[in-house]
């Protein structure tokens, strides 16, 4: 990886449709290499799509993916903690195992230690690596009689230790219903109001990035210099730019944009929702606690995310509640874009009811409730966070995902979590070296000086714009615990 200043001499322009998290670190990503970009994004501003919560750096929360999976996790979160230092929230994760689960807690110690010891080689390779604390703190087990003296202590404002930060869950967690031990892990939370504002304020701080919001790709035409022609509608107006490569970052909708170029693709797209609730009698500062559970069933995986101001978002694996009943669509033959139901696409274009709100909201706080007792009188907060996210292939457990290609001058962004971003955009890199279009001296990078200027102030600042431009409680721009 280079840090150096590099300097593209090839004059092409490169257009980049979808303002996601991946078309918008991409634009970041190949900008600061000195590329021509373009961003073309059809709503008010980025990193407006599906919600984005937690880092996933390691994986942790999805028992049922492949230990390579998390090792490609836990390098790709880093990379994206180096990125967007400021949007993370700093505190650990708890994940826990029923009592009524088929699995135990002994089951993910082997991926623990490989996480603890891949990331320890990680520090070696690059010390500026060293994002998630200390490699022998990445994990900590916590046995049942250390939890019954915990519980016994007074929550801390600013818990350091991972035994302060399991105070709350030690004194308000049914420790009946759990098996031994708990797991904390060093898995981050991460925030798409600060995501938004960091990726918009060093696209801003940019010259080579030409960001165009409210700005909707219609068409899409091949050029005879082997180019594309977009056309795109900016508020109303119909307009038009020929460009030499094309990068889809349109997340779920990437199919419409393959469908109008004639190019087939499997993939599937699944639409989920996350409830937002407010525990006015919360007065501690919370760690994120995960119970496993089997997805699909009503014990499905429950997911409890801490939000400063008594606010938690939750997840709950089942189809009453995250799930949705169709709410996991294929590609056809004929098209590249899954065909979502009319009611999800309404949810995502329009609004839900309120009565839906309440009522799934409600038995998101059911689920929660039964390990975590004191939470059942928790209301709702705020509207759900909700949307669909694309995966590509067939195996919709697949979480490390990146870039495929079509033809020479097209490349498609597919990835399912947001940590994925800087690897898709090597990925794309690579490509472009090989068809001419950048420089062969001109090398991947993990170091952004746009990004870099950008202060902690300025991104709560504009965080705090998009919630209310959003219309989301202030306290989803801010974080419980800072960046060390
Ligand atoms: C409930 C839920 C929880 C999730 N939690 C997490 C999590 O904790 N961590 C995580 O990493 N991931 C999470 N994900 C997944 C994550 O949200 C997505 O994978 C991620 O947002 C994908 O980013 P993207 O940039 O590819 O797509 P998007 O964010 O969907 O961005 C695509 C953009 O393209 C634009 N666009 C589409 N068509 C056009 C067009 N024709 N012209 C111009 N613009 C267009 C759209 O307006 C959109 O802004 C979650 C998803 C869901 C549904």
């Amino acid at each position: 990886m280079s840090d150096v200043t590099q300097i593209n001499s090839t004059a092409a322009k490169i257009a980049i449709i979808g303002g996601g998290i991946a078309g918008a670190s991409v634009a970041l990503y190949l900008s600061e290499l000195g590329l021509d970009i373009t961003l073309l994004e059809k709503g008010p501003s980025l990193v407006n799509g599906p919600p984005i919560c937690h880092l996933h750096a390691g994986g942790n929360l999805y028992r049922e993916i492949s230990e390579q999976q998390c090792v490609t996790l836990l390098a790709q979160s880093i990379d994206l903690l180096r990125l967007y230092p400021y949007a993370a929230d700093y505190r650990p994760t708890v994940v826990a195992v029923p009592k009524h689960d088929k699995g135990t807690p002994q089951q993910l110690l082997p991926r623990l230690y490989k996480l603890q010891s891949e990331y320890e080689r990680l520090i070696q390779l690059d010390p500026l690596n060293k994002v998630l604390g200390e490699s022998q703190d990445y994990f900590q087990l916590f046995e049942r009689e250390e939890l019954e003296s915990l519980a016994l202590q007074t929550p801390l404002d600013k818990p350091q230790t991972l035994a302060q930060w399991m105070i709350p869950v030690a004194k308000n967690v049914d420790l009946d219903k759990l098996q031994y031990p708990l797991v904390m892990v060093h898995e981050f939370g991460l925030n798409m109001f600060r995501l938004g504002a960091s990726a918009a304020l060093s696209l801003e701080a940019n010259t080579a990035c030409q960001v165009l919001t409210n700005s909707a790709v219609t068409k899409i035409s091949p050029t005879v210099s082997g180019g594309w022609l977009i056309d795109y509608q900016q508020a109303g107006l119909n307009k038009q730019e020929e460009f030499d490569y094309l990068i889809n970052a349109a997340g779920f909708r990437s199919g419409l944009i393959d469908d109008l170029l004639g190019f087939k693709r499997p993939r599937l797209v699944e639409f989920k929702a996350a409830y937002v609730s407010k525990w006015t009698d919360c007065d501690a500062v919370w760690p994120e606690v995960v119970f496993h559970g089997e997805r699909g069933t009503p014990q499905g995986m429950a997911q409890f995310t801490p939000y400063p101001g008594g606010y938690f978002q939750l997840h709950g694996m089942t189809e009453d509640i995250t799930l949705f009943k169709q709410g996991l669509v294929a590609s056809t033959e004929q098209s590249a874009q899954p065909k979502l139901a009319e009611v999800f696409l309404n949810k995502i274009d329009k609004n839900w009811t309120e009565s839906e709100i309440i009522e799934r909201t409600s038995r998101a706080i059911a689920h929660i409730s039964a390990y975590i007792p004191s939470f059942s009188n928790a209301q709702v907060g705020a509207k759900p966070l909700f949307g669909a996210q694309q995966i590509p292939g067939g195996d919709p457990t697949l979480r490390a995902a990146n870039v495929s290609f079509a033809g020479d001058n097209y490349a498609r962004c597919e990835t399912v979590k947001a940590s994925s971003v800087l690897t898709a955009a090597d990925v794309i890199l690579q490509q472009l070296t090989k068809t001419g279009l950048v420089d062969k001296e001109i090398k991947a990078i993990r170091s952004f000086p746009s990004s870099e200027r950008i202060s902690e102030q300025a991104i709560t600042l504009r965080a705090e714009a998009l919630t209310k431009e959003r219309d989301f409680p202030l306290s989803f721009a801010h974080i419980n615990s800072a960046k060390p």
